[in-house]
């Protein structure tokens, strides 16, 4: 049985939940042999070694960061670099992952991420957006049975740079499909065993991503922490 867990603090963190349900089951249609099970966290001590996978969703990073407190922080950075677990951070979770922030605030970050990330980069609520996105990854494109999938944007942050050479980029938003982007631009990336997208999936009802978050988890269960 794999455990995954997403963080239930704030946010859109019950989208998630039943994003991983739909993903189960479409796991299970596809033949794969797994268990699921789906955890809310909301206290440090439901961040343990039973724990396989962890969501960081997205909300408002801001609020998010006002419950680090009483060694949850600590136990989020540790939890995270633990190499038999997988963590996946959409949106504000991506802003919690990064390494750098442009422009100020890198209080009681995560991090574990080389990436520098803007928060709000695309404008306001009002500047929210959907656009098609090009999946690079093969392992994507084989669970989605194609090269696209919908990136709805909520106040997203962006991704300025990719600062290490073993950050994966998995895919892009072109700059083809979106008319504030003079180039294509990463929006979601990879290092080991942290995930982050600047867009929000349990939102589309697709479940490519959440399926691919599940079989990372599973994979990582018999590594050396
Ligand atoms: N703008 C939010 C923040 O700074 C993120 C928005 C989102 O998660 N949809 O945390």
């Amino acid at each position: 049985k794999v455990k995954v867990g997403v963080l239930a603090i704030q946010g859109a963190f019950i989208e998630h939940v039943h994003s991983l349900q739909k993903a189960e089951n479409t796991l299970k249609l596809k033949k794969h042999d797994i268990e699921v099970q789906i955890m809310e966290i909301r206290t440090s001590d439901q961040l343990n070694d039973n724990l396989n996978g962890l969501i960081i969703p997205g909300g408002e990073s801001t609020v998010m960061k006002r419950h680090f407190e009483n060694g949850f922080l600590e136990n989020l950075k540790d939890w995270t670099r633990l190499k038999n677990k997988f963590t996946w951070g959409t949106c504000a979770g991506l802003i919690l992952l990064s390494n750098q922030m442009d422009g100020g605030n890198s209080e009681l970050q995560i991090g574990g991420v080389d990436i520098t990330c803007s928060r709000n980069a695309y404008g306001r609520q009002i500047n929210s957006f959907e656009s098609p996105l090009h999946l690079l990854d093969s392992q994507l494109q084989n669970i989605a049975g194609n090269n696209t999938c919908l990136g709805i944007f909520i106040r997203a942050p962006k991704i300025k740079s990719v600062d290490s050479q073993s950050v994966n980029v998995l895919c892009h938003l072109s700059a083809a499909s979106h008319e504030n982007n003079a180039v294509d631009e990463p929006v979601a990336v990879c290092q080991e065993n942290i995930m982050v997208s600047t867009f929000h999936p349990e939102l589309s009802g697709d479940t490519c991503w959440h399926e691919y978050f599940i079989l990372q988890a599973a994979v990582r269960k018999s590594f050396q922490a």
